[in-house]
């Protein structure tokens, strides 16, 4: 690809650590690299692409840059993504698909059928932000408002979900201009709220599942990606569990209220709390395979208590609860339990216990990884395609992979001579994509697709 090639950029970037001053000259240095890249795109050499295919990838490139860039100006939380849901719907409108909006709210699908019979596959992107307040001093960094949970926040494409978008649009595009040749047909998934359902409310996808996604048509696969904290130019990808189960735990330890001075009178859930935070912590490096079933626990919120002097009546906890093998959860979530409610009898106290589903395990199945995997390497070259660990964040993607088999995957947005110790994680207000890394999405994408539905278009 072009930009791994692009040795005016590439020396003038160096290592450095997130959050610093060498940081901001480092994404000043890494903007103007892909504006360069954008210019020296048409230097590609070799292509894996028939050249239809590779012209119109050169000829959207500069406009996902943009579309990219236009998002990440203009984020929008979970379920309000309004102006993205227009952009996007009009844009496949523009490329003659057959569009739905209003899926799950602010969700738009598109269908683009081929000039000849053939599988249908599906392709998701999720546009959902972050209300996360952007630092740094992008060009088109974000300026965005909103309310949270009740406060006033800034909004911020903490997780790159605009680079999926742009790389999404993108990929309509090519495929859109290859009509005639394709096989079967490509549903093109814009998923609203990813990044966690609203409170007794149905995340993203599975509210687009549960109102027909799909429509009439059964896709044979789906396939999603996420920018990742790795090199740019490369995509990892992980066969069997890959992301974690996610669920929500919340925790009130009921005591007795007496004086701070006299606690023999009563029963202090305070103390019964800390017991309780400590024991759990003994589910995963006590009660659980290390191995078999990584799991973790984490309290991210604690509140009890109105004055110094006072042993309160309650005290409430919430937490999160993250497992990788599916088959250990309810093992994982007994044990929990217990923990709890023993740990809080053993005081005196009680405690009431709710797991709430969040997420389940993505987990992408090997035989349909291997075959992705094969067209992703001859796209990009092997030295482009890792095999990663698995990680505990998690991806409603899942929900899609329980309807349709389907595959995740990362891509890497670093700057280059940026290590994934040194840079921002996902969701930390200097979270940075480098844009490059998008040439590498959207020819990842376009692979796994043209491999299931590519007709006349395979080389
Ligand atoms: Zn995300
Ligand atoms: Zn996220």
């Amino acid at each position: 690809m072009a930009w791994f090639t692009c040795t005016i950029c590439w020396p003038l970037v160096y290592a450095s650590k997130f959050g610093g001053q060498r940081m901001k000259h480092l994404v000043k240095l890494a903007v103007a690299a892909s504006m360069l890249f954008a210019a020296s795109a048409s230097a590609q050499t070799t292509t894996p692409f028939p050249a239809s295919v590779e012209a119109s990838i050169q000829s959207v490139l500069p406009r996902m840059i943009a579309w990219r860039r236009d998002f990440h100006e203009h984020p929008e939380l979970s379920y309000e993504e309004v102006r993205t849901s227009r952009v996007v719907a009009a844009h496949l409108r523009s490329l003659r698909l057959e569009v739905r909006t209003g899926v799950a709210q602010t969700g738009v699908v598109g269908v683009l059928r081929g000039g000849r019979p053939g599988p249908v596959i599906a392709l998701r992107a999720d546009m959902d932000a972050l209300p996360v307040t952007e630092e740094g001093d992008l060009p088109f960094r974000s300026r965005a408002r909103g309310h949270y949970n009740g406060q006033d926040v800034g909004i911020m494409h903490a997780c790159g979900h605009d680079t999926h978008v742009a790389v999404l649009m993108a990929a309509a595009t090519v495929l859109a201009s290859q009509r005639e040749q394709l096989a079967g047909a490509v549903i093109f998934v814009f998923q609203p709220s990813e990044e966690g359902a609203p409170p007794g409310g149905l995340g993203g996808a599975r509210r687009m599942l549960a109102e027909n996604v799909f429509g009439d048509l059964q896709p044979e696969a789906i396939y999603g990606l996420h920018a990742w904290p790795q090199a740019s130019g490369t995509v990892t990808m992980i066969s069997g569990p890959m992301m974690a189960g996610s669920d929500r735990i919340d925790i009130t330890v009921t005591g007795s209220q007496t004086h701070g001075a006299q606690p023999h009178a009563g029963i202090d859930p305070i103390v019964a709390s800390s017991q309780i935070i400590n024991a759990l912590q003994t589910v995963p490096s006590r009660q659980m395979d290390a191995v078999g079933s990584p799991v973790i626990v984490t309290i991210g919120m604690i509140q009890g208590g109105v004055r110094y002097n006072i042993i309160p009546q309650t005290v409430q906890m919430q937490g999160t609860l993250r497992y990788l093998n599916p088959e250990t959860r309810e093992r994982f979530y007994e044990r929990i339990r217990r923990t709890i409610t023993e740990t809080a009898a053993a005081t005196g106290a009680t405690a009431e216990v709710t797991i709430t589903e969040n997420a389940i395990p993505t987990v992408n199945p090997p035989e349909l990884m291997a075959r992705t995997r094969a067209a992703v390497t001859r796209a990009l070259g092997e030295d482009h395609v890792l095999n990663g660990q698995p990680v505990m964040p998690a991806e409603d993607f899942a929900y899609f992979q329980q309807a349709v088999p389907g595959i995740f995957f990362f891509y890497g947005v670093n700057p280059p001579g940026v290590t994934q110790a040194e840079a921002a994680p996902n969701h930390n207000p200097r979270f940075f994509a480098h844009e490059p890394a998008m040439e590498t999405a959207l020819r990842a994408m376009l692979a796994v697709t043209l491999d299931r539905v590519g007709g006349n278009t395979q080389s």
